[in-house]
This record gives C-alpha cells, structure tokens and sequence, in this order.
C-alpha cells in the first residue's frame, strides 16, 4: 500500500508518521519550499498526545511542549482572576493518561518532519492535478513532476487543491473575527522560565487576550476581536503585519498588565479567522480529505490540528484494517471521523462567540460556569461538556465502531 499526501503541515507530517508507523509507503508534497510553519502557539490536549504515544513519539513531543501547569482567566479591567485551571502534564497524565502541551508551531513540525525517513517529504511541489481509476491515483504537480499510489490524502489546508479538483468548489466561511498574533523573544523577559508554565487569557466584551507559550524561546500573544469586517482591511482576507500601536489601540480601557503584555511585542501579524460548513463526504474512490481540508475549524477550542492528528490515527487503522480495499478503507475512514470532527467545528463557532460575549448578564453568568469548571480537568475550556473533546481516544473509538458497525451487519 502506497499512500501519496498533498500538504506537510501538522496534518499532512502526523499522517506521514502515523502511516510510516504501520508500515506502508508515504510520499509526502508541500508547495513551501520548507516547514511551511509560522512560530506560533499550538496546543495539544490528552486526545491528541495520546496519539503519539501511540506511535512511540511522546518523548520527542514532550521535549519540544511545554506542560502548561496553570491558566488564569483574568478580569479584563482590574486583571482580578475569574478562575484558574490547572491543567498540567502530570494532572493531564493523572486524569487523561495523556499530557496536555503546548509548542511553538514551527519547531514542533521541524522535530517531527526529522522522524520521517529520508526520501518520504518533497518540498516545492505544488500540486496542480489529481487522476484516479481502478488501479490507482496520481498527483500531478506544477512542475511536471507525477506521483502514482493507490491512495491520495488531501491534507493541503482550508482552500485544499485536492478539495477543489475532486470534490468540487468549497468557499470558506469568514467567521467575522480575526487575530493579532504577537511574539515576545526570551531575552525580553527575564522572567521568562516561570512563563512557560502559566498562561493567562483575559475574556473582554467582543474581544479575548491570551499570552502563552510558544516554544523553547518565545511568548504567544493572541488578541481575537470580533465584529470584523474584511472591507475594513486594505489587505482584505490576507494576513498582514501591523503595528503594535495599533493593537494597543484596541485595548486602551484594559487593566494594565495586559497592555503591558500587549506592548512587548515588536509587530503583529492580523489573522481573519476562516472556518468552512461541515462536509458532506470526505472520500471518493481514492482520495480522502485530511486535517483543515476536511474540516478548517475555528481556533476558539484549540482542537483543529487536533483533529487532524486524530484524522491521521484513524486513517492509518482503516488502511490496516481493510489494505486490499484501499476504496473500503477511506469510505470507513469517513464515516468513523466525519460525525466527531463536523461536532468540533460547529462546537468551535459556538465557543468563538461565548469567550467574546457582550451582555452584562451573559458574561456573568459564563464567568460563574468557568469558576465551577476550573475544578476539574476536562472543565478546562469552561464547560464540563469538554469531556468528549479530551478524554477521548481515537484508536481505541476506531476499533468500538468497526465492532459496532461489524455487529450491525451481522445482526
Ligand atoms: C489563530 C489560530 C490558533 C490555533 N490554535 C490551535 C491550537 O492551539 N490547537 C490546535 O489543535 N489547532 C489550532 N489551530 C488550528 C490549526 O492551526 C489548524 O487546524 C492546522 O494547522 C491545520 O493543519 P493542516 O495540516 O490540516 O493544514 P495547514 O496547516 O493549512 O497545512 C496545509 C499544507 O498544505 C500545503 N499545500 C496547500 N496547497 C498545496 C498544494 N496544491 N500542493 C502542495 N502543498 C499544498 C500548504 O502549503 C500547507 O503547508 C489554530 C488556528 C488558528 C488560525
């Protein structure tokens, strides 16, 4: 079994590794020249590191994350703390099995890029077409170059190519809020150790701060801001850098601890936050679609490579499972991923709106419901419903449906 995978961010690397791991042959294209990763904040929650783990990669991981052990959702006008989490590795691995970490993007794919073995990952290859019969399926790339296996995995992202050509136009969904993503260097903090270890988000009307970490030497800021509207942006839907001035801008009635955070980073990057409706089909014949292809979702759960990650384990059980229909085997994939990642995305809009609520009332109440569920782990994001989203193991989900579904047909 030949698997060819369009795209090599997290969702495209994770596959490569996960199908590596059960032994098949990868062939990994990515239009970018390199890592195509900006250094950015990632996170990963117990349902995801428990994938590594899986495939003996958990040391690795958690030497490049950071076991986030506290984080304080704070007042956004006196920086009083409503609640705090403690979510660390070892409360994660007591109560999950699975650490919960956080990265900085960039090095978190270079590290796992370096576990594929030579000749699997090819960089600047854009693919421009996708050819598929009986006996097998071909990518055709930009430079002429032709890739032929018996299965193609479309992990190329939120306006996927493969998408486009196989299951036709799909337009993303602009979500009326955006990101001001801001870097804070190591050296400018001299306390920047103990960072690593507490993250601090601040919930405003219409607007939410977080500062974390994001890698070995650098500090995550993120400001989200809803009620956007892209003709308000001379760059429209691209991301474009802006001042930092400007972001303070923003946030000029907030307590000062957070513009002091805001202001130590020297530019940020303005982000419009896209996501697309949940799909219909995710494979046909043999193609599948992988990661943001299949189900681009808000970052207000932090679960969208996430689910990509878990797209991948999934994945690589139906091909084991069913390696001479290799058609078989992307349809199964489907229906087993297809129902929990279109609940993550249509959770992630909901949420988007909940942690930037403006009515007085709403936000009391929701602050409440955070101070309640910060007792526990899986209250994390602030709803005890967030069990189904952490405690929650792919593989293990994977072999209680194929028994289901192989119960069904015998019954
Ligand atoms: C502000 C923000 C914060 C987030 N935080 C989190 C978080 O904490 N946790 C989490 O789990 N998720 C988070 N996400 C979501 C996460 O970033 C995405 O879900 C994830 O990066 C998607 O990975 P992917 O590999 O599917 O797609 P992408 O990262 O988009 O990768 C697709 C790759 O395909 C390549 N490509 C595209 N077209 C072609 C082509 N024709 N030929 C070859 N290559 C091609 C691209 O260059 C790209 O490298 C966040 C998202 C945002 C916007």
């Amino acid at each position: 079994m030949k698997a060819i995978i369009i795209g090599g961010g997290i969702g495209g690397i994770i596959s490569a590794l996960v199908l590596k791991h059960q032994g098949f042959d990868v062939e990994l294209y990515e239009r970018a020249e390199g890592n195509p990763e900006i250094g950015s904040a990632v996170q990963f929650t117990a349902n995801v590191t428990n994938i590594f783990k899986r495939i003996g990669l958990l040391e690795l991981v958690k030497a490049c994350g950071s076991p986030v052990e506290v984080r304080n959702m704070r007042e956004w006008s006196t920086g009083n703390i409503i609640s705090t989490n403690r979510l660390g590795d070892t409360i994660a691995e007591r109560e999950l099995g699975s650490p919960y970490l956080v990265f900085g993007r960039s090095e978190l794919l270079d590290r796992l890029g370096e576990q594929l073995p030579d000749g699997v990952a090819h960089y600047g290859m854009k693919c421009v077409g996708v050819e598929q019969d009986e006996a097998s399926v071909r990518a055709i790339f930009e430079n002429g170059h032709v890739a032929a296996g018996d299965v193609l995995i479309g992990a190329d992202g939120i306006r996927s190519t493969v998408r486009r050509l196989v299951f036709g136009e799909v337009e993303p969904v602009f979500s009326g809020k955006v990101a001001y993503r801001g870097l804070i260097p190591a050296s400018e903090l001299p306390d920047f150790d103990s960072y690593k270890w507490i993250a601090n988000a601040w919930p405003a009307p219409g607007q939410f701060l977080l500062q974390n970490f994001a890698g070995r030497e650098t500090i995550n800021l993120s400001l989200y801001r809803s009620g956007q509207k892209l003709e308000d942006f001379d760059t429209g839907n691209k991301t474009a850098v802006v001042t930092t001035d400007e972001v303070l801008g923003f946030v000029e009635a907030w307590e000062p601890s957070a513009k002091d955070w805001i202001s130590k980073s020297a530019e940020y990057l303005r982000w419009p936050l896209f996501d697309i409706e949940p799909l219909k089909q995710w494979a046909k014949g043999r193609v599948a679609l992988l990661g943001d292809a299949a189900h681009a979702t808000l970052p207000f759960i932090g679960q969208g490579a996430g689910q990509g990650a878990e797209d991948a384990s999934a994945l690589g059980d139906a091909l084991a499972r069913l390696s001479t229909d290799p058609i078989a085997a992307l349809k199964l994939y489907e229906e087993f991923r297809l129902p929990r990642a279109t609940r993550v995305q249509l959770e992630s809009r909901a949420r988007s709106n909940y942690m930037m609520l403006k009515d007085p009332f709403a936000i009391n109440q929701r602050n409440l419901q955070w101070r309640e569920a910060s007792k526990a782990i899986t209250g994390y994001f602030g709803n005890s419903v967030d069990h189904w989203i952490l405690n929650y193991d792919v593989a293990r989900e994977f072999e209680a449906h194929v028994a289901k579904r192989a119960g069904a047909s015998a019954a």
